[in-house]
């Protein structure tokens, strides 16, 4: 588990798909989408859903599906932060196209550290949007000056 994060890798790939689906597409995220999206079994999520609701970063209710709470919220934006400032590098140091920087930061930025990600985002002159054209989140830590 990362010191910066309460979390763990597998955690964080909930974290940042159901914020994609609530808050990006303002769907109703339901488990079994979840496990779809990411290829596991109900009764996975089911666990995982379970451990990321007694961390109090999500309600669920059986019928209702699930929803990040603002604590939920406030990490998976951290981890897209991490998320899309990686792109941003990917796509223009290495010239990858969106969807495999995307791949690639998928890998990534649950390991990347703050530290790290606000150097990139300094370099690149602290972007708001990522090459897939969502918000870049900001870091109070990480100013322009
Ligand atoms: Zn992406
Ligand atoms: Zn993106």
């Amino acid at each position: 588990m990362s010191a910066e994060l309460s979390v763990t890798e597998n955690e964080a790939k909930y974290l940042k798909l159901i914020y994609r689906g609530q808050c990006e597409e303002s769907t109703k995220v339901r488990t079994t989408a979840v496990a779809k999206s990411l290829g596991v079994r109900p009764a996975t999520v089911t666990e995982v859903i379970q451990n990321l609701s007694e961390k109090n970063l999500l309600w669920h209710r059986r019928y209702h599906g699930v929803e990040l709470t603002k604590e939920g919220i406030a990490e998976a934006q951290k981890l897209l932060r991490k998320h899309r400032i990686l792109e941003i590098l990917f796509t223009d140091l290495l010239k990858y196209n969106a969807q495999r920087a995307c791949n690639e930061a998928s890998k990534l930025d649950y390991r990347a550290s703050r530290s790290l990600i606000n150097a990139i985002c300094k370099a690149y002159g602290h972007p708001e949007i990522c090459p897939c054209k969502k918000v870049i989140f900001s870091d109070p830590k990480c100013k322009k000056k």
